[in-house]
């Protein structure tokens, strides 16, 4: 890969993603959230990567990070049309403030939906295939042409997330989650030193932000992601699978 030829690493390049995230955590694994994502955009992935963020409750801390370092870098946002109001002016008002030059919102196929979900009744039935449609689809559409991406995961979210690597390989691609090591009190700190926006909802109970039917309002004492797909079997919405078997996505 093309990272690695910058780097000289001697990894073997029939290996790919694999390989060339392991020789990354070798050498940059320890490095803090401002010199992992420096590093990235400027040297390992110049024009070839992009950051994946819902605008939800813990998102600003990522998007301000990035655009400390480059505020050109595409942010990709999947606008599944099943998103409260309140995220898509949280959208709006983070790109202005941290002067983002290029967030994509990405929309799902429209005969897709028409094929599959004429009624917007599908995440009732077959949750899985929505936000497949909705979400897995159009982020793969969206990062075509791009080598590596950012996520906001962090090792604290949940046990599957607690061995968290700050790179991974994610099929052709490398994945970079500058945040894995960061804790709440990490978050709550960075917000408030830079007087970060909070999303709307996040004072109205809701932690965990995603499609309005599969999001509510979580009770003192409940996990963070309770109010997620609340009632059913689900708990990912596949963006991060196979990699998380639970995977909690975005
Ligand atoms: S979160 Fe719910 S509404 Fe949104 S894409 Fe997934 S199943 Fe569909």
């Amino acid at each position: 890969m093309a990272a690695l030829d910058a780097l000289a690493y001697a990894v073997d390049p029939d290996n790919g993603a694999l390989a060339e995230a392991s020789a990354l955590n070798a050498r940059y694994g320890n490095l803090d959230a401002p010199d992992v994502i420096a590093i990235a955009v400027e040297e390992l992935f110049r024009d070839r990567i992009a950051l994946v963020s819902s605008f939800g409750a813990e998102s600003a801390v990522l998007l301000h990070l990035l655009s400390e370092v480059d505020p050109h870098v595409p942010v990709i946002f999947l606008d599944t049309g099943r998103l409260f109001a309140e995220t898509l002016e949280y959208r709006t008002l983070l790109a202005g403030r941290f002067g983002l030059t290029d967030v994509r919102s990405v929309t799902p196929d429209p005969e897709r939906l028409a094929a599959n979900d004429p009624h917007r009744a599908l995440w009732m039935t077959k949750p899985d295939l929505c936000c497949h449609i909705r979400k897995t689809e159009p982020l793969a559409r969206a990062l075509q042409g791009f080598d590596a991406w950012f996520t906001g995961r962090k090792r604290f979210q949940n046990s599957v997330r607690s061995g968290l690597n700050l790179f991974e390989a994610d099929g052709e691609r490398v994945k970079i989650n500058p945040l894995a090591n960061w804790s709440v009190s990490d978050l709550k700190d960075y917000t408030a030193r830079y007087e970060l926006p909070e999303h709307p909802l996040v004072s109205k109970g809701y932690p965990s932000i995603g499609c309005v039917p599969c999001t509510s309002r979580v009770q003192p004492g409940e996990d963070q992601r309770a109010g997620r797909w609340r009632g059913l079997e689900k708990t990912e919405c596949g963006i991060h699978v196979p990699l998380e078997a639970d995977g909690s996505g975005i």
